[in-house]
């Protein structure tokens, strides 16, 4: 069986740990390999080799950083193929998905080439007679990034080349359902030049999430993952006087409007709603049916659902994969069970479906629910998987309602071909991230992606400006030079003259 390890200091290390976890392929059931649950001993190793590396790696030139971010760049799309296949042979999605995922991940890296720009501050001449004044921007020591299964590409690279290209080092924790794509990024970022302890993998699961949150070398955490979790992540960096960005879930709302292009919002819901079989955090799971909009939207929609075409993620035909694991199969159809319970009414049932071949593989056919009540827990909590709940309202007031009360912002989106509804809702909604016409608002990687309310714990948003923010501290200096003004003591507050 293939061991998955760490890479600490330029190289795989195995660690202390006798514990490992169980690692499959979702299309076939199958373990493909253990992965190794780090200790807080290796976990302590690894910002150990990062704060070693942090003197240098900081007193580079950006330009320096810069160009090893560009080679880095060459290599990830050298290995496109190799890092799509192990995102699909660990996470199940389907391959043209993965290698999305892949490219939206490398924009990251595309940006952090740029960082020179990005960190040359500001300049005042003459703030006071004969006084100068700039802000530069520093990074901060060590950083951590803690990462979800459902992007073990995208999400770790929303983090740790930023923060690198800021002049940090990183220890990077994946989500151990998922390792491997980690460690063969650290394995080219190595290749690009990047010197040893700047970039290191702990895998590993509460253990050395543990260890990170009380490491005081650890002077800033970034989180992807679920509400509870990233709430814990936050309360507990903060209590350590640590930086932290907390990214949680979501239930993310698509607005469907009686006057939209019926066909453009079906087609949108039918691939934000089932794409990577709904283990998206920017996955669509509610439709709201707004005036007399309802039947034609659900008619339109259980065609489809029913028609997806659902297989394992290297078939080029599959649009829709397995789910990632056994255990989360589970819990999805336990969530269906549940909506049934509670009195939706349940128009595709996706529980019985089986692939011939892949008795074992983890499939959920698609699920359509109508006449969902926002009182409802399929409502309420986030399900993560291919099942879409359609909540009928009376008018657009109704539906901008129901979007803010909802616990969870992070995305939402409207269908509408009338401007003055588009630009009211984009200007009300309580959400972080707004689509018109776009079914999965992910914004691009030169601005910042993140949620508000419960969907994000923290100030700042992940890459783009706010990425630069994050990974950096701002200082700001003031300076005369004696040659100019000659001065007495002055025991008053200074104000510019
Ligand atoms: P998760 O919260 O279970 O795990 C995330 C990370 O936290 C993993 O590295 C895991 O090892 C670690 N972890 C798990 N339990 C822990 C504990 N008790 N103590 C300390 N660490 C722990 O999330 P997941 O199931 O891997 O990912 C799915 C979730 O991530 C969904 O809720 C999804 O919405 C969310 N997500 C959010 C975003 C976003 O941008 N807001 C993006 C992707 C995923």
């Amino acid at each position: 069986m293939k061991l998955i390890e760490h890479f600490i200091e330029g190289k795989n290390f195995s660690g202390d740990s006798k514990r490992t976890g169980k690692v499959f392929n979702p299309a076939t059931g199958e373990q493909s390999a253990e992965v190794k649950l780090g200790t807080a001993k290796d976990l302590n190793y690894a910002v150990e080799s990062a704060k070693k590396a942090f003197e240098s790696w900081s007193n580079k030139p950006p330009i320096q950083r810069a160009r090893i971010m560009f080679k880095f760049k060459e290599l990830i799309e050298k290995n496109s193929d190799e890092l799509t296949k192990t995102i699909v042979s660990e996470h199940g999605k389907v391959y043209e998905d993965a290698k999305g995922s892949l490219v939206r991940g490398l924009e990251v890296v595309e940006y952090a080439c740029g960082i020179p720009q990005m960190l040359k501050g500001e300049f005042t001449e003459n703030v006071g007679t004969n006084v100068d004044s700039w802000s530069t921007r520093q990074p901060l020591g060590v950083c951590a990034g803690i990462t979800p299964f459902n992007f073990p590409a995208m999400v770790p690279m929303w983090m740790f080349p930023m923060a690198i290209a800021c002049g940090n080092t990183f220890v990077l924790k994946p989500s151990e359902k998922d390792p491997s794509c980690s460690i063969k990024l650290a394995e080219l970022f190595l290749e690009a030049g990047l010197p040893k302890g700047v970039f290191n993998v702990v895998n590993g699961d509460k253990e050395s999430v543990d260890a990170i949150i009380k490491n005081k070398d650890v002077l800033a955490v970034s989180f992807v993952g679920s509400t509870p979790i990233a709430k814990y992540i936050y309360e507990n960096c903060a209590k350590n006087e640590k930086r932290v960005q907390a990214l949680g879930g979501a239930k993310n709302h698509c607005v469907v409007m009686p006057d939209c292009d019926l066909e453009q919002a079906v087609n949108g819901l039918m691939g934000a709603a089932y794409g990577s079989a709904g283990e998206r955090c920017m996955a669509q799971s509610v439709a709201v049916a707004v005036g007399n909009v309802g039947d034609d939207l659900v008619k339109n929609l259980a065609k489809k659902v029913e028609a997806l075409k659902i297989g394992p993620g290297m078939d080029k035909k599959s649009e829709m994969g397995p789910l990632v694991t056994k255990e989360h199969l589970e819990k999805v159809k336990s969530y269906v069970d549940l909506g049934v319970k509670e009195g939706a009414k349940l128009i595709v049932d996706g529980r019985k479906f089986k692939l011939q071949g892949y008795e074992n593989g983890h499939y959920l056919g698609g699920c359509l629910f109508d006449h969902v009540k926002k009182d409802m827990r399929i409502y309420k909590e986030e399900i993560f998987g291919p099942v879409l709940s359609v909540v009928r309202v009376k008018n657009f007031d109704e539906a901008l309602q129901l979007v803010n009360d909802h616990e969870f912002g992070n995305g939402v989106s409207i269908f509408t071909r009338d401007g003055d509804s588009a630009r009211t809702f984009s200007n009300k909604a309580k959400i972080g991230m707004v689509g018109i016409n776009i079914p999965i608002p992910v914004p691009v990687a030169f601005h910042s992606f993140g949620g508000w309310k419960r969907s994000l714990f923290g100030d700042q948003h992940m890459h783009g400006p706010e990425g630069v923010r994050f990974y950096t501290k701002l200082k700001t200096m003031t300076s005369r030079w004696p040659s100019g003004l000659r001065s007495d003591p002055e025991f008053t507050m200074p104000t510019m003259k």
